[in-house]
């Protein structure tokens, strides 16, 4: 199936790194007919990212936890292509750590990007989309949410990713009447950098074994829920947490 956002413009944050799940979802989006906006922090180089995907996508340099950063994002993607039909809030960092070993730096910079920083993107859309009545905002959760870590998550990990499930139910109740969906995506052990190397694809690889679907998320994986909540299929979803996660968290 393809062209499932043929003229939609999307948003993606965080995502410029080549094995990422922002990336991914960049690509199958436009392989469905959407402009997309890669935004990520300047060391990540968004610009090549976007080129990388073809001719007429756009490459932002956006820290999340900025909002007026956030907001100009925002007015020169409406300044060039006249809309915003979606957001993926996909930037994140973790920190693995034990809750006596959490330091109220180490607590501020993992929710300052998780959950501020999908408050401020998604504030800096909002206005747009209530102002055309329409528009899909997919927000990038845990397994660790659902299960207290296991992988890579800390304690403040843990908390923020709960804390962003909270914020896109909240966001889909006020903003339905507009016409906005939100709804979250829970993804598990999936084969990308994330942990900076802490553990290696082996290590990965092996623990997926035990897993009911016995492998590791691709990226793809995530991109192709971030695509359905993104798109018409899911026209009737909001406020839900879809879980991806190879049968690792059967709730
Ligand atoms: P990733 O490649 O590290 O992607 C995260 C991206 O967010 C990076 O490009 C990172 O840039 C960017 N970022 C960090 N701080 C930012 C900020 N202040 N403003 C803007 N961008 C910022 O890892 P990933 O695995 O694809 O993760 C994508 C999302 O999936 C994250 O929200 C993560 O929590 C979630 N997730 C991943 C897994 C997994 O197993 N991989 C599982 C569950 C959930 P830098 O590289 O410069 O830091």
């Amino acid at each position: 199936m393809q062209g499932l956002l043929t003229n939609k413009v999307a948003i993606i944050t965080g995502a410029s790194r080549e094995r990422g799940i922002g990336l991914a979802t960049a690509r199958l989006f436009a392989e469905h007919g959407a402009t997309v906006v890669i935004t990520d922090l300047a060391g990540e180089d968004p610009l090549r990212a976007a080129a990388g995907l073809g001719g007429g996508h756009l490459g932002l340099v956006c820290d999340v936890t900025d909002p007026a950063a956030c907001r100009a994002v925002a007015a020169e993607v409406v300044q060039r292509y006249g809309r915003i039909d979606v957001l993926v809030n996909n930037a994140g960092i973790t920190q693995r750590r034990g809750v006596m070993d959490v330091t109220a730096q180490d607590y501020d910079l993992v929710t300052g990007v998780v959950l501020r920083g999908t408050l401020h993107m998604s504030q800096a859309v909002i206005p747009h989309m209530r102002s055309r009545g329409s528009g899909a905002i997919v927000c990038m959760s845990s397994m660790s949410a659902q299960q207290g870590g296991g992988v890579f998550g800390g304690t403040h990990y843990c908390a923020a990713k709960a804390g962003v499930i909270g914020m896109a139910k909240a966001m889909a109740r006020e903003l339905g009447p507009d016409g906005i969906r939100v709804n979250s995506v829970a993804p598990g052990l999936i084969l990308t950098d994330f942990s900076r190397g802490a553990n290696s694809d082996e290590a990965k690889h092996e623990m997926a074994r035990a897993f009911p679907l016995r492998r590791i998320g691709r990226p793809v994986d995530i991109a192709g829920a971030c695509l359905y909540l993104a798109s018409d299929l899911s026209a009737f979803t909001t406020g839900t947490t879809l879980d991806v996660n190879g049968g690792a968290h059967i709730r």
